[in-house]
């Protein structure tokens, strides 16, 4: 877009909006050049804060008159470039849509604006006995909107459910600007399932502007304990054998002895001396059933060389063992310059092998991989550690980094378990689906968005916007033989 073009814009928007909800200038948007994955920058041409679902309707329909694409933001914590501004875009900014429209304890329902903080409705709900289940390690900072688009998950997703299993409606502003509501109150909407395809699209069908969400009747009782094994073998076999056994935790999460360190030496965890691996073990329902599996817990972690374990006496301690759990990402920079936080899923009966051969992998390469996941479901995060001050380093963790989502694939896992595809992982998308896949896909996004303006170049390999031709296919794309998208 030119700079006359940007002009013409913004002087639209602003002659609609407030002048203060329309930023271009250089400085100010800088601000919004990258997500949570800061080795991709953009500047955006253009950032608007919309204050309502209808300006953020007049916005999409001035990008869609103006053929220009626009991105949505929510609080920007994505690891995946997903909120990367397009150079000649509009970043759609929801963090001024912020309330809580309404609060349904009864009917175990709530309503929010797409720029609310997670946190921010269980904090509401709690007085009345009710939480919002999914809890990604970034609550107290990401949005819904985000967490809708990435179908988010966290450590209590084992037991409750990814961000889907808790959407039940939505009001979204579609590619072309129309406000339309998907779904809603009730458990389950006849035909098909446009929320289970909006959620996890990623701002690739447009922009949620209201997320109807199911809350939680918080639990009787919730016992917490860590266990210290000599390594990730006997703690990945505890895993197995402790939903083998029936028991469904609210929560097993696992660190290596690297992740340890870092976390040791960011927030003093003070967890037990020597361990190879820890795990915290989170049961949660009636008491009497948390108390009988707990005790089983403890057992099977113990048959699994478990040589330590610890249970929280109280909230305090509780969150103690939490705290170095939740703060390993970033502690991870007290022991490397430099790293990737890698997310992918494998079976979790896989985890001791697959941890042993991620080890296998780094050494080659002389790399460092710390480990800290949610190992209830497979959902792994490898911290690749690198020093980008050293030659060659920073390739080498890349290279690794992407074997070790082949190795996901292989184990007939995915390359990513939360954190979505984004910008970063578009090209990965191939190992795990063929042409006609991609291709299948792309009818459902071309079907929301034939224009190919929302958030373009995420999720998809490049060239694979409406109507392009990527890869092997030879001749017309589907959708231009129906006439439904032409190439441009
Ligand atoms: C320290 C840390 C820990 C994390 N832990 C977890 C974790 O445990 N689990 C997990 O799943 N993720 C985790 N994340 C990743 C991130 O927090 C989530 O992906 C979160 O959902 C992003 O929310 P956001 O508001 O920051 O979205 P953004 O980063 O602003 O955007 C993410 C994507 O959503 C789209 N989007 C945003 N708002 C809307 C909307 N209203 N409508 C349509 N599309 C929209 C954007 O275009 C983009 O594609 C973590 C991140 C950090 C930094």
């Amino acid at each position: 877009m030119s700079k006359v073009e940007i002009g013409r814009l913004a002087g639209v928007l602003r002659a609609t909006l407030g002048a203060e909800q329309v930023i271009d200038d250089r400085a100010r948007l800088r601000t919004y050049e990258c997500d949570g994955l800061a080795q991709y920058r953009v500047v955006p041409a253009l950032v608007v804060l919309p204050h309502t679902a209808e300006e953020c309707a007049l916005v999409v329909r001035a990008c869609v008159a103006a053929n220009v694409p626009f991105v949505a933001r929510g609080s920007g914590t994505g690891l995946s470039g997903g909120a990367l501004p397009h150079a000649d875009g509009v970043l759609i900014v929801t963090s001024r849509l912020r309330a809580i429209t309404e609060l349904a304890p009864d009917d175990e329902r709530a309503v929010v604006e797409p720029g609310v903080i997670n946190l921010a409705v269980t904090r509401a709900a709690a007085p009345h006995g009710y939480y919002y289940a999914p809890d990604p390690s970034s609550q107290q900072i990401c949005s819904i909107g985000g967490n809708v688009a990435e179908n988010s998950g966290g450590a209590h997703c084992l037991k409750y459910g990814f961000t889907t299993n808790h959407v039940l409606g939505l009001q979204v502003v579609t590619p072309d600007g129309d406000l339309v509501r998907l779904g809603g109150w009730a458990p389950d909407s006849p035909g098909y399932d446009l929320v289970g395809a909006f959620v996890g699209s990623e701002g690739t069908l447009g922009i949620a502007t209201e997320v109807t969400v199911r809350l939680v009747r918080s639990p009787e009782s919730v016992r917490t304990l860590l266990a210290a094994f000599p390594g990730t073998d006997a703690a990945g076999a505890a895993t197995s054998a402790i939903i083998a056994a029936g028991v469904v935790p609210a929560a097993v999460e696992m660190m290596d002895a690297l992740a340890i360190e870092a976390a040791e030496a960011a927030v003093h965890c003070g967890y037990p001396a020597g361990a190879g691996a820890v795990l915290i073990v989170e049961l949660d329902g009636p008491t009497a059933e948390v108390d009988a599996q707990f005790a089983q817990v403890e057992r099977l972690c113990r048959d699994n060389a478990a040589f330590e374990i610890r249970i929280a006496a109280d909230d305090a301690e509780r969150a103690l063992f939490w705290k170095g759990r939740k703060s390993a990402f970033a502690a991870v920079g007290r022991i490397s310059p430099d790293y990737i936080v890698q997310d992918g899923v494998i079976p979790r009966t896989a985890l001791p092998e697959v941890l042993r051969r991620i080890g296998e992998l780094a050494a080659e390469r002389g790399i460092r991989v710390a480990n800290v996941f949610h190992a209830g479901d497979g959902n792994l995060h490898p911290l690749v550690l690198f020093d980008d001050a050293i030659e060659g380093q920073a390739e080498r963790a890349e290279e690794l980094s992407g074997a070790i989502l082949d190795l996901c694939v292989a184990y007939g896992g995915s390359i990513t378990g939360e954190h979505g595809v984004g910008m970063d992982k578009a090209k990965y998308l191939p190992r795990m689906y063929t042409d006609d896949d991609l291709d299948t896909m792309q009818l459902l996004r071309c079907a929301f968005d034939p224009r190919g303006l929302a958030n373009p170049g995420k999720i998809f390999p490049t060239p694979r916007l409406c109507g392009e031709v990527p890869g092997r296919r030879k001749g017309a794309h589907p959708l231009q033989e129906a006439g439904l998208a032409e190439v441009f």
